[in-house]
Parts: structure tokens; C-alpha cells; sequence
């Protein structure tokens, strides 16, 4: 609940507003039981746990990584179910990666998530208690967010704008809208309609191919939203924001890795101030596509660069934990 809501419930029940501020708070620090809240009378918290609960995420599995101190964690949900999130930590601070639906719908050719389709949307009280739950789990601070776990936000979007009014919140979490960002398969109504919430969020987009011919055969979503459509719906989500995109392009062997692609790119990128995130595919073992070689990477990041396209590759972090979007949860489903 938002603290307005909050606000709005308590009164009702004669309490006074800033009780509902207090409680807000709790929750933040993640809190899971009333009884925590040692600021309100024994009586006021034997009363609100007859009234509400406390719904919060349990732990299935933590995994960290010795390469890079990376942790993923499997958590259950209330019904259930269960989501991966995951702990980054960069020099410039500790970023939590979280999921926004329980599977996915969106049917990408190189993803694990989508395998077993999409179960049900994430609730935005369940994004928040991922970001605060992986925060204590891994004892260090939450920085900053990606949507870039199992789901594809933008098909939640109505959970996810709750999510990010929770999550931003300077008496809650308070993760500023500048330090989270949001990852799309390129869903163009969807777009629009973010641009004109106007949120100072970074927008990355899934593109992963120049052309409708290609991305057609990684993303089905590309069947609706072609490759020229998509380009029109980021420039006016610019134009409206004032916010540049950044582009996801995962290099798959002989699929979009040739220069060909990357001279597309250029004719499409080149001189728009357009950033493109490079990452060599994470081979998921159900998806039969191989990662390009590390020479073919470099390669295609001199041809963009010489393009004029700004270029940075993605390190893998976490790659001896299964850390890539969806691999965890499939193991879990494969064992059960
Ligand atoms: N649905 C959203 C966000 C979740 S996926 C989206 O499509 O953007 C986060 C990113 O991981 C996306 O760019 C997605 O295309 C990418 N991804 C999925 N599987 C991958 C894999 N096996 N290797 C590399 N990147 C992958």
C-alpha cells in the first residue's frame, strides 16, 4: 500500500496520519511481522495484526558467485510460486536485478524464461519486497534497479508504475527514478504510454537485431511491432522525455553477428547519439543458439565504433551461478 492508502485505511479506523508514516517506514526497512514495530503500542500492534498481514517473499535458494561476489536468490512467493533476483556489485554501486511477472509471455528464441510461458503478473508489493528482501539478504545497500529479470515489464504495466511509485518513495526504499531502469522487448503502446508518465527512468530496449528479418526470428514480438515502428516509438519517447535509449543486442553465433548486421546498425544508429549494450549470448542449454566468439565481438564493436555508435560490452557477471535472466527458476522447475 502507498502511504496515502495507508493513511487512508488508518483513518478510517480513527488512527492518526502519522501512524500510517510510521508503518510505511517498517515496511521499507522490511520488516515482516507488526509485532517488529516497536514504536507502536503493544496494543495498536496486537490490533493491526488482526486487521492486515504482512504478505513477504521466503527464500528457496541463494547462489554466489566466486568470480564476482554476484548473488541470485530464488524466492517463493505466497502462492507458490517463484522468481529469481539478483545482486550486483559495481564500483559505482550495488544493483538489484528483479522480475516482473512469473514467467513470461513474449516467447524469445534465446531466453529461459520464457520457456514454460507466462504463469501470472508479479503484484507490486511482491517487486517491492524483491528489492528490499535481496537488499538484507546480501547485507549491503540497495543503489539501484534493473527490471531485467523473468517477465517483460511492460506487459505488467499498471503493477509496475505502482511498483515504481513504492519502490521511489523517500520515506520507503527512496531509490531514485534516475537510478533505475527499465528493460522492454519493444512493446510500442506500450512505450508511449510510459513517455507520457515522464519518469526521469532509463529505458533500455531489447532490439537484438537491425532488421525485421532477423529480429523476427529471435523475438515473435517483432511479428507485431516491426523493427521500424519500434525505432518511431523511441524517438518519440525521446522526443517526449528527454531521455536517451539504450539498446540490448545479444551477439548470437551466425544469426546477428555478422558485419552486416553491425553496417545495418550504423545506417540506423549512427550519429543519433544512440548507445548500444553489447553482450555475448548466455548459452541456455533448452535454446540450442550459441554465444558469438569473443573475436567476433570485438570485430563487431570496431565496425560500430568506426560507424559512429557508441558501443560498451556487458561483462558476464555471475556466470558461474547460472546468473542469466530465467536459468535458476528452470531448475528449479526441471528437479520438481
Ligand atoms: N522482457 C524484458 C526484460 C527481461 S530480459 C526485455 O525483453 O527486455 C532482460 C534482457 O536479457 C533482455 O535484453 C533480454 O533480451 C536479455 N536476454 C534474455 N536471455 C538472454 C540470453 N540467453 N543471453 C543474453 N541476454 C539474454
Amino acid at each position: 500500500m502507498l502511504p496515502a492508502e495507508i493513511a487512508g485505511a488508518f483513518s478510517d479506523l480513527g488512527l492518526p496520519g502519522y501512524r500510517a508514516k510510521q508503518v510505511f517506514r517498517w515496511l521499507g526497512r522490511g520488516v515482516t511481522s507488526f509485532e517488529e514495530m516497536s514504536d507502536l503500542s503493544k496494543d495498536l500492534r496486537q490490533k493491526l495484526d488482526g486487521l492486515f498481514t504482512i504478505p513477504s517473499l521466503t527464500m528457496l535458494r541463494r547462489q554466489v558467485s566466486a568470480q564476482d561476489g554476484t548473488e541470485k536468490f530464488l524466492w517463493q512467493l505466497p502462492d507458490g510460486e517463484s522468481v529469481e533476483t539478483v545482486f550486483m556489485r559495481y564500483k559505482h554501486g550495488n544493483t538489484v536485478c528483479i522480475s516482473s511477472q512469473v514467467g513470461c509471455r513474449m516467447g524469445c528464441a534465446f531466453c529461459a524464461s520464457t520457456i514454460g510461458g507466462k504463469v501470472r503478473d508479479l503484484t507490486a508489493s511482491e517487486m517491492l519486497d524483491e528489492v528490499i528482501r535481496t537488499g538484507l539478504a546480501a547485507g549491503d545497500k540497495v543503489d539501484g534497479i534493473v527490471l531485467m529479470g523473468i517477465g517483460e515489464p511492460l506487459d505488467n504495466y499498471d503493477n509496475v508504475m505502482r511498483f515504481l511509485k513504492l519502490v521511489n518513495d523517500p520515506e520507503g526504499a527512496n531509490i531514485g527514478m534516475r537510478h533505475i531502469s527499465l528493460s522492454t522487448c519493444g512493446l510500442v503502446e506500450a512505450i508511449d504510454k510510459l513517455a507520457a508518465a515522464r519518469l526521469q527512468l532509463t529505458l533500455s530496449v531489447s532490439l537484438h537485431a537491425p532488421d525485421d528479418e532477423t529480429r523476427s526470428k529471435l523475438m515473435p514480438i517483432n511479428e507485431r511491432y516491426g523493427v521500424d515502428a519500434l525505432y518511431a516509438a523511441c524517438r518519440r519517447y525521446f522526443d517526449v522525455t528527454g531521455r536517451r535509449i539504450s539498446f540490448e543486442y545479444a551477439m548470437v553465433k551466425d544469426v546477428n553477428d555478422t558485419p552486416r548486421h553491425a553496417d545495418m546498425l550504423i545506417k540506423r544508429l549512427g550519429g543519433t547519439g544512440s548507445h548500444i549494450n553489447l553482450i555475448r549470448l548466455n548459452y541456455v542449454s533448452e535454446r540450442g543458439l550459441r554465444p558469438s566468439s569473443e573475436q567476433t565481438v570485438h570485430r563487431f564493436v570496431k565496425r560500430l565504433e568506426d560507424g559512429g555508435v557508441t558501443v560498451t560490452v556487458r561483462r558476464r557477471l555471475g556466470s558461474d551461478i547460472d546468473a542469466a535472466c530465467g536459468q535458476l527458476r528452470r531448475g528449479q522447475m526441471r528437479k520438481k
